[in-house]
């Protein structure tokens, strides 16, 4: 452990970590299962490896349909323009760009509401405001890092102002909300299999809904029968099928060393100033793929980007999260006549997402607890040589 300033990466120390640790790490099938399951696939092709893992999903999302897509971005493209809308959608800021690049891509208007700040996302009272001012056609709910938007208040919101609601679950693949699965709220959800996401299919999506008429659509669309104008084909490959099959395998025990990983980061941060978790909710089913905090500069001593500059220095690759919001960012900011969202705003300033997952083990996440207290003990004397150097 470091003893003084002098060993800090940033004024000329060695590494904490000899490797480089990420914040999304790919969970990746073991070799020998992999060779052995993809040389049958190569004989055949595979045709019915799709709707295999298509089945697979639709049991460990309790859902009744799910379609395997090329990735969420264009399964979130596909819904928007299915769901036949037009003009307005209502979405947070306080997300990834894909999800209001989508709809953007599909002709619609994004208009960005602010979110909870215990869960990061969308809530009744948060859409609200914006469901007065503006005519809105949909709702698109983010379930940020896995936890739940406020389900039963957006589906109130949806009938009480006609507008159609749909979710973008690209971070919550196997957790649930009060007991339900995720993938049963709202038309559709659409989930992500990117390498950061908890259970891969190198790149890929899917849309799960319990709508037998918009499963059998979007079907057809993927799979060139039919077409809608502006509408992009959404492919799933066998070899993706495949691998999301062995990712599968993998699944319970992933989440289960996630949690573990979680719980030691709360347990060793729960004495240090300024520095909180964005908990998972522990109570129900839940990937525990994201370790996210947010950071109160005047309590830690340092404000959260010069604290990442440090990390950084020490290979722990920390990033922050969703900087600058998405209603200041291209193409959507308007020049200053941007929404006001204070909970979005503050997130932005204060979120750090740290390294867990596949080759973060618990004695990393030791490690670079034991660095934050370091940091937050010596923060004065940290900002004072900042300044100086
Ligand atoms: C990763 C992500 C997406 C996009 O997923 P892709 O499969 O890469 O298209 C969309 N929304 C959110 C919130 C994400 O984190």
């Amino acid at each position: 452990m470091k003893s003084s300033l002098e060993e800090l990466a940033i004024f000329g120390g060695r590494a904490l970590s000899d490797k480089i640790l990420p914040v999304g790490q790919v969970n990746l099938p073991d070799w020998e299962k992999f060779q052995k399951s993809y040389r049958p696939l190569l004989r055949t092709g595979g045709a019915s490896k799709v709707e295999e893992f298509e089945e697979r999903m639709s049991s460990l999302l309790n859902v009744r349909h799910v379609l395997a897509v090329t990735n969420a971005t264009d399964g979130l493209m596909l819904v928007c323009k299915l769901l036949r809308l037009k003009g307005r959608i209502a979405l947070p800021s306080f997300t990834f760009a894909a999800t209001a690049q989508a709809p953007l891509w599909a002709g619609l208007e994004p208009v960005f509401c602010d979110v909870d700040k215990n869960t990061c996302a969308l809530t009744k009272q948060t859409v609200e405001p914006v469901m007065k001012e503006n005519d809105i056609a949909a709702i698109l709910g983010v379930h940020m890092w896995g936890n739940a938007c406020d389900v039963a208040g957006l589906a109130e919101l949806g009938e009480k102002y006609g507008a159609r609601v749909f979710y973008d679950a690209a971070h919550a693949v196997g957790c649930t909300h009060q007991g339900n699965n995720i993938g049963n709220f709202g038309e559709c959800e659409v989930f992500s299999f990117h390498a950061t996401k908890v259970l891969g299919t190198t790149e890929g999506g899917c849309i799960a809904t319990n709508d037998q008429e918009l499963f059998r659509e979007m079907k057809k669309m993927r799979d060139g029968d039919s077409c809608i104008p502006g509408a992009a084909p959404c492919a799933f490959s066998p070899a993706q099928a495949q691998f999301g099959l062995l990712s599968l395998d993998l699944f319970p025990e992933i989440k289960n060393l996630n949690r573990e990983k979680l719980l030691l980061y709360k347990k060793r941060i729960s004495d240090l100033p300024g520095f909180s978790m964005i908990e998972p909710k522990w109570e129900e089913e839940h990937n525990c793929q994201y370790a996210v905090f947010k950071i109160e500069k005047e309590e830690f001593g340092l404000d959260r980007d010069s604290l990442m500059d440090i990390l950084v220095r020490e290979h722990i690759h920390a990033r922050r999260y969703f900087v600058p919001g998405l209603h200041k960012s291209p193409p959507f900011n308007q020049n200053g006549k941007e929404p006001c969202l204070p909970v979005t705003d503050y997130l932005c300033e204060r979120v750090l997402q740290l390294p867990s997952g596949a080759n973060t083990n618990l004695e990393d996440i030791d490690k670079i607890c034991s660095l934050l207290h370091f940091i937050h003990e010596n923060s004065k004397s940290i900002k004072a040589k900042l300044r100086k150097d």
